[in-house]
Formats: structure tokens, C-alpha cells, sequence
């Protein structure tokens, strides 16, 4: 049996790899995302940029839009992660919006954002 701090080590790890993988030449800004779906699955997403800024997709909407076209629709928990290591830096209003449509859809109501500085 996974504990619940194993699930969150996960979660951590696959978001700080999510991260790594972040296409960001403009702004040079990596985030990564982790999301954990009801039934365990761990989704994850990176900011991919434009250079028309507003075309950019936050890592937190691209993990959540990759979960939905895989099919899960209850989520866990997400786990978000940037390279500032002083301050905390929270979503921006995009994917405050997105996430609080998907809230809705937390599993078991006890929803969980993190956001990781390493
Ligand atoms: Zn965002």
C-alpha cells in the first residue's frame, strides 16, 4: 500500500520533471505541474510559450487540460512548482480560474495546492 507521503513525494518528483521540460524562451520562467486524479494518476504539465504572450499555456491548464483528455474529470490534489526559491509566486488569474472550475471536481473535498520551491 502507497502512503499518502509517498503519493506526495511522487507528485513532487513528476511536477519538478514536468518543469525541466518547460518551453519558456521568452520569459525563461519554468513551471511545472503535477495534478493527481481520483483513481492515482499523476498528470502532469509545463508552461509552454508563444511569442504572442497570450497564446502561452501555464503549466498548471496544460497539466489539467492533459488529465481531461485522458479522461479523468475527479482530481486530488496538484502540485505546482517554479525555480524562485525566496518567494512565493501563486497562479496567475488564468489558471486560478481554471482550477476553481476543476475544484469543483476535487474528489473527496479536501483539495491540495502546493506550490514548490526547489
Ligand atoms: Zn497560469
Amino acid at each position: 500500500m502507497t502512503s499518502r507521503r509517498d503519493i506526495v513525494k511522487e507528485l513532487v518528483s513528476k511536477c519538478l520533471q514536468a518543469r525541466d521540460m518547460a518551453y519558456c524562451p521568452y520569459s525563461r520562467f519554468p513551471v511545472g505541474a503535477a495534478i493527481l486524479t481520483a483513481d492515482g494518476a499523476i498528470i502532469t504539465g509545463c508552461n509552454v510559450e508563444n511569442a504572442s504572450y497570450g497564446l502561452t499555456v501555464c503549466a498548471e491548464r496544460t497539466a489539467i487540460q492533459r488529465a481531461v483528455v485522458e479522461g479523468h474529470r475527479q482530481f486530488t490534489a496538484i502540485a505546482v512548482t517554479c525555480d524562485i526559491k525566496d518567494h512565493f509566486v501563486g497562479p496567475c488569474g488564468a489558471c486560478r480560474q481554471v482550477l476553481m472550475e476543476v475544484r469543483r471536481r476535487f474528489y473527496d473535498r479536501h483539495e491540495h495546492y502546493a506550490v514548490i520551491r526547489k
